[in-house]
């Protein structure tokens, strides 16, 4: 029987709608259906990415709750799995593929984003542990997470590419304080956070002192993946104590996230607002949507052939920097043809102003789509140097110890 059958026979005999989803999701992930790419002792079967990805499409088709997504599966776990010891995944690999636990990623700080290997914020040793102190920033989903990613500098007398560590912070302890920000969309999804002698236990590394920049590689690969995989909606008519806690989830876990589908500019949403606004066949109009089309399918195919490499068992590669690249073009020109179509009244937010606001709303979270998960210049310089092979940006830090450089 292949994985798919095999799933659709299980499920007849172990899904029950009125589990806990903590309880349904706990037998997905015993069984090795949840993250069926994962190792079979740790809530995988060990299956092909090709195959755990037709695993993943039946569990969607088949109309019931599949596994939590976001920062602790598809980016915390991977890297406990390659990079942990056997301890931290049975403390962590259960848990967070049942959503029993939260995660964020505390990897930018005030004075390192692109360059991120400058961190600053420093882990020193302790008697039974190690003590964090300084600050992080952008922080995503903390204010609400049980554990943090945490890149810090652990020896500060080599380069900087070598002395950084990667952890497993508890963000529920006194040395650990996060402050949302607000933005100009008036959202708030990301928090500062600030850390004074905050402790992680000394066995919660994630790979050896000094390898955090590699573990830190996998992570952001990982994280375009993230930004590509959204979860399947709920079926018609979904019934049932597992669903009902799954929507609620849904729902809580998208509330500071609202805005999103604003940041991507909202290209779905042009044509039906030029013939709203009467402009459908306004000659500039229609020449501005032709570019965002132009624009559009392209990005679509080429996602496409991603996402159809890594079921075929392809890492992640540079070429993801081409998808974010488009995404952040797309995003814009969306923006620009919406406001146009609106004119003045597209500054307008509230009930009575363009679409409920939502005009107005893209406007001021386009920028973020051109910022997270690295900006446009830093991926244009990946294309520059990974894809066309042009010679690299020189970088002065070379063999420098990270004491000894000018921050
Ligand atoms: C919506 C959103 C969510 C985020 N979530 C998280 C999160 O959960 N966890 C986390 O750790 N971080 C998160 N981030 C942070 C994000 O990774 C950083 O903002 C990003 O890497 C840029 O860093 P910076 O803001 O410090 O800008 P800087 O690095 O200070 O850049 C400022 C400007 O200088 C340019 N620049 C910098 N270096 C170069 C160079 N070498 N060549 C050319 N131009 C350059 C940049 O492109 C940019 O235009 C998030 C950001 C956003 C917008």
């Amino acid at each position: 029987m292949n994985a798919p059958a095999e799933l659709r026979h299980w499920l007849s005999d172990h899904w029950d709608p009125e589990l806990s989803l903590l309880q349904w999701r706990g037998r997905l992930a015993d069984a090795g259906w949840a993250f069926p790419a994962w190792p079979e002792q740790w809530c995988g079967r060990s299956l092909p990415p090709a195959e755990a990805a037709s695993v993943a499409r039946e569990l969607a088709a088949a109309g019931v709750p599949g596994p939590p997504d976001g920062v602790g599966t598809v980016l915390a776990a991977p890297v406990v799995l390659e990079y942990g010891s056997d301890d931290l995944k049975r403390r962590l690999i259960r848990p967070t593929a049942t959503g029993e636990v939260s995660w964020c990623q505390l990897f930018s700080e005030p004075g390192a984003g692109s360059d991120l290997a400058s961190l600053a914020t420093r882990a020193e040793p302790g008697p039974d542990g190690w003590l964090v102190t300084g600050q992080k920033v952008w922080s995503t989903g903390a204010a609400t997470a049980d554990y943090g990613l945490l890149l810090a500098r652990t020896d500060a007398e080599v380069p900087k590419h070598e002395g950084i560590t990667c952890f497993v912070l508890p963000m529920r302890q006194p040395g650990v304080v996060v402050r949302p920000l607000r933005q100009m969309n008036a959202h708030s999804s990301f928090n500062e956070v600030f850390l004074d002698g905050a402790f992680v236990p000394s066995q919660d590394l994630i790979g050896e002192p000094g390898v955090g920049w590699r573990v830190a590689r996998t992570v952001l690969a990982h994280e375009r993946r993230l930004q590509a995989q959204r979860p399947a909606a709920a079926p018609a008519g979904a019934a049932g104590r597992t669903w009902r806690e799954a929507i609620a989830e849904r729902i809580a876990a998208s509330e500071p996230h609202k805005w999103y589908p604003q940041r991507a500019g909202r290209p779905d949403l042009v044509i039906e607002q030029a013939r709203a606004m009467g402009m459908a066949a306004d000659p500039v109009i229609r020449q501005e949507i032709a570019k965002l089309l132009t624009l559009t399918w392209p990005a679509r195919w080429m996602v496409e052939r991603f996402q159809a490499g890594w079921a075929a068992g392809q890492n992640p590669g540079p070429e993801g920097s081409l998808a974010k690249l488009a995404s952040s073009r797309i995003a814009r020109q969306s923006a620009r043809v919406h406001a146009m179509i609106a004119g003045t009244s597209g500054m307008l937010a509230g009930p009575d102003s363009p679409l409920g606001g939502v005009i107005a709303e893209i406007a001021v979270s386009v920028p973020a789509i051109s910022i997270a998960g690295g900006t446009d210049e830093i991926q244009r310089t990946i294309v520059a140097e990974r894809i066309l092979g042009l010679p690299r940006e020189p970088d002065a830090s070379v063999g420098v110890p990270f004491r000894h450089l000018a921050r």
